[in-house]
C-alpha cells in the first residue's frame, strides 16, 4: 500500500471533444445512465438512470430541496400532478404559443431551431469583434417577432445572413415552421377533442393553480415561495447531447410570490443565491459558470437571466431565473373566474403578487456535475479515471475494503459496512487487488476508501484513502462514522 510520502498524482489534460464520448461510455459501463429501452434500439432522447445514477440524481435533488424548503422558513413544497385540466395550458399560453420555429436542411436532413441559428450567429459576430453587424442582426431579429409573418421574417434573416449549420457547414434551408412542444394524449375511452390532456411542459403551472391552497393551508404570507421537483415533457425538435436535451426530464422550480414593485430586489437576491449554490452545494467549478441576460424576453417576463455552464459541447443553460410579473395568476384568474388576489392582513391591500422564478433541470445539472468532475490522471505511475465529485453529491460515500478477505479482515470490514450503512450509502468490495479496487471507486467518484488491514485487527484502526490526492491517514474505527459525517455537512 502506498503511503503519503510516495503517492504522486499528476493531472492530464483532455480535449473537450473527447470528453462527451468518455462520459457517455463511463455512464453506461458503471451504471449511471443507460439508453432507454436499449434492447429495442432505444428511444431518441430518453434515458434511464442506473443504480449509481439514480443515487446521484437523488442527492442533487435533495440538496436543491433542502436549500429551498429547509433553509428558507417561507418556502414550502408541493408535488402536483403531471396531467392537469387542459384549460390550465390555455390560460398559461402554452396551447397558443409554446412553439418553436423549426427549419430543416434539405441536404443533410437535419432539423434546427431557427432562433438558435440566429442567436449563435449573433454570438459569433460578437466574438469576432463585428459589434456593429451583431447589433444590426440583433435588431432585425427582435423586429421579426413583431412582424406580420414572424416565421417568414426569421427565414429571410437566415438567408440574408447566409447562416450555415455549425455542425455540418450546410445551409440548404426549408421555410421556417412553428411546432408545438406539448405532448398531447387522450383521457378516457373517447379520442375526441373533449378528451385531450397534455403532459405538462413545465412544473410551474401546478404551483400557480395551487396558490391559494398552499397559502391558506400553510398560512403563508407574501413574500413566500413554493418549491417543486417533478417531471416535465417537451416534444423537442432538436434532440441530442446525451441528457442535456431530453423529451422527458425533471425540473426543480421555485416560484417566489412578492408584492408588486419589490420584484427587482427579490430577483437580485435569488440571482446571487442560485449562482453560489452551484459552487457551495454541488461543488461545480466557479470558472465554468456564466451569466446570460435575455434581451428577448418571453411573453410573461420583465427580466430574465440564465445560469450557463461550460459543457464539453459549449456554454449552455442549466437554470433560468425569471421575473414573471403577475402574468400567470392574472391569466388563471381570467380563465378560471376565481379570484387569485392576495389580501395583506395588516394593510388590507389587495393585489396579484408578482413572481420571481428559479427553474433548473435536474438532468442538466447531473450532466454539468458529471462533466465538471471527470478527470484522467496518473497515480503512482498508473493511469486512472476519477470523478472529482463533492462528497455530498457522490453516490457512494465510502468503500470498505479488506486488504485480504481471510484472517478476520473480511468480517471486520463487513461489520463496519453494516454499522455505517445505517447513515451512509457505503459499499463493501473484496474482489481483486487493492489497487484495482481503488481505481473502481475513483471511477465512480467515491471520496473515501477505508481499508481494513492487519493493523486494524490489532489496534482497531483503519486507513482512509482520499480519492483526489490518493493520500492516506490512519484513524480509529470508532471515529469513522464521525469522520464521514463531518465530510457530508
Ligand atoms: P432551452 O432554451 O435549452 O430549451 P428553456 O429556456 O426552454 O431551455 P426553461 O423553460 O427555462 O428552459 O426550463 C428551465 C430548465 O429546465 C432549463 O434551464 C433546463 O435546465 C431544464 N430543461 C428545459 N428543457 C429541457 C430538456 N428538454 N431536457 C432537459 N432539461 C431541460
Amino acid at each position: 500500500m502506498s503511503n503519503s510520502d510516495t503517492t504522486r498524482v499528476q493531472s492530464q489534460s483532455l480535449p473537450p471533444e473527447k470528453v462527451m464520448h468518455k462520459l457517455v461510455s463511463l455512464a453506461k459501463r458503471r451504471g449511471f445512465i443507460f439508453p432507454s429501452s436499449e434492447i429495442y434500439e432505444g428511444l431518441s432522447s430518453c434515458f434511464d438512470y442506473g443504480p449509481l445514477g439514480s443515487e446521484m440524481k437523488r442527492n442533487i435533488k435533495e440538496l436543491w430541496w433542502n436549500s429551498m424548503t429547509r433553509r428558507h422558513s417561507n418556502i414550502v413544497g408541493l408535488d402536483a400532478s403531471i396531467m392537469m385540466n387542459p384549460r390550465v395550458w390555455e390560460a398559461s399560453g402554452h396551447v397558443a404559443s409554446f412553439n418553436d420555429p423549426m427549419i430543416d436542411d434539405r441536404t443533410t436532413k437535419r432539423r434546427y431551431r431557427a432562433d438558435h441559428l440566429i442567436e449563435n450567429h449573433i454570438e459569433k459576430l460578437r466574438r469576432d469583434g463585428k459589434v456593429e453587424d451583431a447589433l444590426r442582426v440583433q435588431s432585425t431579429y427582435e423586429a421579426a417577432a413583431a412582424a406580420e409573418d414572424p416565421n417568414r421574417a426569421l427565414y429571410e434573416l437566415i438567408i440574408a445572413e447566409k447562416i450555415k449549420a455549425a455542425d455540418t457547414g450546410s445551409g440548404d434551408w426549408t421555410e421556417v415552421r412553428q411546432f408545438n412542444l406539448m405532448f398531447q394524449c387522450n383521457m378516457g375511452a373517447l379520442a375526441d377533442k373533449s378528451s385531450i390532456v397534455y403532459l405538462r411542459p413545465e412544473t410551474a403551472q401546478g404551483i400557480f393553480v395551487n396558490f391559494h391552497n398552499v397559502r391558506e393551508s400553510a398560512r403563508m404570507k407574501v413574500p413566500f415561495g413554493i418549491a417543486q421537483i417533478g417531471k416535465a415533457f417537451r416534444n423537442e425538435i432538436v434532440k441530442g447531447n446525451f441528457i442535456f436535451r431530453m423529451v422527458e426530464f425533471e425540473q426543480m422550480e421555485m416560484q417566489y410570490f412578492v408584492k408588486p414593485g419589490t420584484q427587482a430586489e427579490a430577483f437580485e437576491a435569488w440571482r446571487a443565491e442560485r449562482f453560489e449554490w452551484y459552487i457551495t452545494a454541488l461543488g461545480i467549478s466557479r470558472e465554468k459558470l456564466h451569466w446570460y441576460k435575455h434581451d428577448k424576453l418571453a411573453h410573461y417576463a420583465d427580466l430574465a437571466y440564465d445560469i450557463k455552464f461550460e459543457f464539453p459541447f459549449g456554454i449552455e443553460e442549466i437554470e433560468g431565473i425569471h421575473s414573471r410579473t403577475d402574468f400567470d395568476l392574472k391569466q388563471h384568474q381570467e380563465y378560471s373566474g376565481k379570484n387569485m388576489e392576495y389580501i395583506d392582513q395588516l394593510t388590507n391591500e389587495r393585489y396579484l403578487p408578482y413572481v420571481v422564478e428559479t427553474s433548473a433541470g435536474s438532468d442538466r445539472l447531473f450532466l454539468a456535475v458529471f462533466a465538471d468532475a471527470y478527470r484522467e490522471d496518473i497515480v503512482d505511475g498508473e493511469e486512472r479515471v476519477m470523478l472529482k465529485l463533492a462528497p455530498k453529491v457522490a453516490p457512494i460515500k465510502a468503500a470498505l475494503l479488506p486488504l485480504m478477505k481471510k484472517g478476520g479482515m473480511g468480517e471486520k470490514a463487513t461489520a463496519l459496512r453494516d454499522e455505517l450503512a445505517e447513515n451512509f450509502l457505503v459499499q463493501y468490495d473484496d474482489a481483486g487487488s487493492i489497487g484495482k479496487r481503488y481505481r473502481r471507486q475513483d471511477e465512480i467518484g467515491t471520496p473515501f476508501c477505508i481499508t481494513v488491514d492487519h493493523q486494524s485487527l490489532e489496534e482497531n484502526t483503519v486507513t482512509v484513502r482520499h480519492r483526489d490526492t490518493a493520500q492516506q491517514e490512519r484513524i480509529e474505527i470508532s471515529r469513522v462514522r464521525e469522520f464521514l459525517a463531518a465530510k457530508l455537512v
